[in-house]
């Protein structure tokens, strides 16, 4: 995804690469393939007389887009692809508000950081090492995140170097150090005015207003010093 307004757009126009038996690739799309956290996006591919759902998007570069078996399909063949906004946006508002939590426990408790993130329409979760929290210190994150979400701060995108996110942010908050040195130029999504700095491939929504009010599911300990909280958003819950 280049950019957070990016995120906002569904319907596009596109040319069947090549077919698998029951997936497709596209020269161009829209759809998120599952990765970074996020689950993938569903949706329709549609042509003059035909429509077939894509339930599944997997891969990096060759995106494969699962749409069932005897789909008919053939290279050069055109499509509209259309993603399912309310599944879409969901995400958004899940991976934002993931982030803004993240950032928040990183601060709040002696930079405990985020070491896993599973973010889906319904339930969100992100594991944290090393903490255990209490029902004390999980009211307050939360009461924190909502009274952030509601400064309604505007979340942009940038690509930076490794230097100048370094320089910005800790490299343990922002997972900088685990990633390859190779890896020079990144992707930065950044709440305000760098209340928030995280590179990441994943979609967002374009203000913290949008993510609504974050609801606490519960937490679990798994292990090492890892503990994994769940949370959903208003409006999201299953
Ligand atoms: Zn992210």
């Amino acid at each position: 995804m280049e950019s957070i307004q990016a995120g906002y757009l569904t319907n596009f126009e596109a040319q069947i690469n090549s077919v698998d038996e029951d997936s497709v690739v596209l020269d161009r799309t829209l759809f998120y393939p599952i990765g970074g956290g996020q689950n993938w996006d569903t949706g329709t591919l549609s042509w003059d007389g035909g429509e077939l759902v894509v339930s599944e998007v997997r891969g990096r570069g060759d995106v494969q887009h699962f749409v069932g078996e005897d789909h008919g399909l053939a290279p050069g063949d055109a499509v509209s692809g259309k993603i399912d906004w309310n599944r879409r946006h969901a995400h958004m508002r899940m991976h934002t508000a993931q982030h803004l939590v993240s950032g928040i426990v990183y601060e709040m408790y002696d930079g405990a950081r985020t070491v896993g993130n599973q973010i889906h329409s319904d339930r969100s979760r992100i594991d944290f090492n090393p903490i255990r929290f209490d029902e004390e210190m999980i009211d307050a994150i939360f009461q924190k995140a909502n009274e952030i979400v509601e400064t309604d701060l505007e979340v942009t995108d940038c690509i930076m170097t490794r230097d100048e996110i370094n320089a910005i942010m800790p490299p343990d908050r922002t997972n900088m150090d685990l990633l390859p040195i190779s890896v020079k130029q990144l992707r930065v999504v950044k709440i305000g005015d760098n209340v928030d700095l995280c590179p990441c491939a994943g979609t967002h929504v374009k203000g913290l207003g949008e993510i609504g009010e974050m609801k606490y599911l519960g937490k679990k300990n798994k292990g090492k010093g890892t503990t994994r909280v769940n949370y959903t958003l208003s409006g999201c819950e299953s």
